[in-house]
């Protein structure tokens, strides 16, 4: 049926591609992707043939309209070049845009990175936050950092093995005394899941240069370190709140 299909496909290793994933893209007359090469490459595998056309969520309306047309006469599929589309990837606006038009929107699960990270990677999973790619400012960076610190809560982040040992080196000075992890080349040959400090870690990858795609997650702050945080917290409304 018409409408707009949200497919994740895998992060890596082909054999994650569900059954589901592929009978869908089999039925669809239009495959809406970041990279109509990288697609074209996962199609071409899968023996597939399909009208593709690029979408990301900077496109201009007029082409988020053809789509949204589209949609309302036939199958869309909505792919990006790895894991589930939306999650740090295009589709955000897609999405939101097909729901306020009464389009039907299903979304086929399948990998991505974070969950398989997280899985992986032995730290409290009871709760977490998933907070996309960290900023590339120092300033910004530790900002974000600061505005977590007190998240009961495992922090997970998407990581580009360039700006691991700049990331690290944050999370060691805002966040001192967490535990983190670094998952690696998931589900591919080279797959590693490393856990340290971050002096640790770093001083690892510093004699070992990260290659690949990295998710990093950072342990849960320790009971005390929420009380201080809390603490801080309550100490800087007081501060502000309080009358000249
Ligand atoms: N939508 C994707 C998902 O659901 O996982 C994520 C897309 S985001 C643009 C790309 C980032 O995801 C990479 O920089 C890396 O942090 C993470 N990532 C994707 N594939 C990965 C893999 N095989 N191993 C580790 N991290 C991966």
């Amino acid at each position: 049926p018409a409408g707009l299909y949200i497919v994740a496909t895998p992060i890596g290793n082909l054999g994650d591609i569900t059954l589901r994933a592929v009978e869908v893209l089999g039925a669809v007359s239009l495959v809406a992707c970041e990279d109509t090469r990288v697609t074209g490459k996962l199609l071409n595998r899968l023996g597939l043939k399909k009208r593709m056309v690029r979408y990301d969520d900077h496109a201009d309306a007029g082409a988020r309209d053809r789509l949204l047309a589209a949609m309302r006469e036939e199958p869309v599929a909505l792919v990006s070049d790895a894991g589930t589309p939306l999650i740090s990837d295009p589709g955000y606006r897609l999405v939101r845009a097909a729901r306020e038009e009464g389009i039907a929107v299903t979304s086929l699960p399948g990998p991505s990175a974070a969950v398989v990270a997280l899985t992986l990677s032995g730290l409290p999973n009871d709760r977490f936050l998933f907070a996309g790619f960290l900023p590339n400012k120092v300033k910004a960076r530790e900002d974000v950092l600061r505005e977590l610190a007190a998240v009961p809560a495992t922090l997970m982040f998407y990581e580009t093995a360039p700006r691991l040992l700049d990331a690290l080196a944050a999370i060691g000075l805002v966040l001192p005394g967490r535990e983190v992890a670094v998952a690696r080349e998931l589900t591919k040959r080279f797959e590693e899941c490393r856990h340290g400090s971050p002096d640790e870690i770093a001083a690892h990858y510093a004699a070992h240069p990260p290659k690949g795609e990295i998710v990093l997650l950072v342990a849960p702050p320790s009971d005390e370190a929420v009380d201080e945080a809390d603490a801080d917290a309550l100490l800087r409304e007081a501060l502000l709140t309080e009358k000249p």
